[in-house]
């Protein structure tokens, strides 16, 4: 049986950091807001207090799935789940600690 990959059981690094990225990134322009000159970011996901992207879908720590995945920014495609090619990412294990969540080991990718 093929197991389910561990962020769409997850979804914190969407739900924690804020997600900036070159203004001229073709992402859909509804679910993006202005951050400078030159940046914009993911709507939701400045939020201080219940960050949260605008694009994602489902419930953190359960059934996730983002709504523009094949239109993400590139942070979004470049950031690594922890060990999905063999390295920790810290900042995966942060996102995740900070909604209640085991940090991801090597076992996971098993
Ligand atoms: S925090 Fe890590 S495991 Fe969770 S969705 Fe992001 S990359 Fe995947
Ligand atoms: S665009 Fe998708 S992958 Fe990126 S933060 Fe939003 S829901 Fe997550």
């Amino acid at each position: 049986m093929e197991r389910t990959h561990p962020c769409l059981q997850c979804g914190a690094c969407c739900a924690h950091f804020r997600v900036s990225f070159y203004w001229a990134e073709p992402v859909p322009e509804k679910f993006t807001e202005k951050l400078n000159a030159h940046r914009s970011y993911m709507r939701g996901t400045d939020s201080p207090v219940s960050p949260r992207c605008v694009a994602l879908q489902g419930e953190v720590g359960g059934r996730v799935n983002c709504g523009i995945y094949e239109d993400r920014p590139s942070p979004c495609r470049d950031f690594e789940a922890s060990y999905e090619t063999g390295v920790e990412n810290p900042r995966c294990a942060i996102a995740r600690a900070s909604k209640g969540l085991p940090p991801l080991s090597a076992e996971d990718w098993k």
